[in-house]
């Protein structure tokens, strides 16, 4: 198990991607973007421990039929210190539930991903990642961090209008970002 911080797990969740979904929050992010609705994960000595029983726990919640998406945010899921457990649980969520979208959230751009192929390995050199092969497990990205002038609460799924969500499996088929419109 890679250990991570966790801020808080919600069991029903419909306003961090389409439909019915579940969503994690990481605990850790060092963007502190002005206006952040969510600065108590900032701290990564913050949260709670990401165990094995919490793990089962999500995945439980996963499960069931009319949860249709896994949304994971923060805090910043693709951090140095949070990546590996990210990419680790991503790659269990996408084998035992192919048919169910996974969304993430990052502050990072989508450009900033493409261009990030430093590899992270945990600490037995078994699992590796890298913030671009994560992308193979994402369906949906919401990209860019958080800005306080270009908040609109009428805006799809994300808090500022720079921020996109963005058709992930679509963008690396076509070599472009393609938007993702429902
Ligand atoms: S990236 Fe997200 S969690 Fe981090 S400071 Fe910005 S809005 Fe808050």
């Amino acid at each position: 198990m890679i250990r991570i911080k966790y801020a808080s797990i919600r069991s029903m969740d419909i306003s961090n991607g389409e439909g019915v979904g579940i969503a994690l929050f990481v605990q850790g992010c060092d963007f502190h973007c002005k206006g952040c609705f969510n600065s108590e994960t900032w701290d990564f000595d913050g949260g709670k421990d990401w165990d094995i029983a919490k793990g089962r726990v999500f995945f439980d919640l996963a499960n069931r039929t009319y949860v249709t998406r896994i949304s994971i945010l923060g805090g910043e899921p693709l951090h140095d210190k949070n990546i590996l457990a990210v990419g680790d649980l991503c790659v269990k969520l996408k084998e035992n539930f192919p048919e169910k979208k996974i969304w993430l959230y990052t502050g990072y751009t989508l450009e900033d991903i493409k261009n990030d192929d430093k590899v992270t390995l945990d600490e037995l050199n078994i699992f590796k990642v890298s913030r671009f092969n994560l992308l193979r497990y994402i369906d949906v990205l919401v990209d860019g961090q958080y800005v306080e002038s270009l908040k609109d609460i009428t805006y799809p799924w994300a808090g500022s209008t720079n921020q996109r969500v963005i058709n992930v499996q679509e963008t690396l088929k076509q070599q472009k970002t393609v938007l993702y419109n429902g």
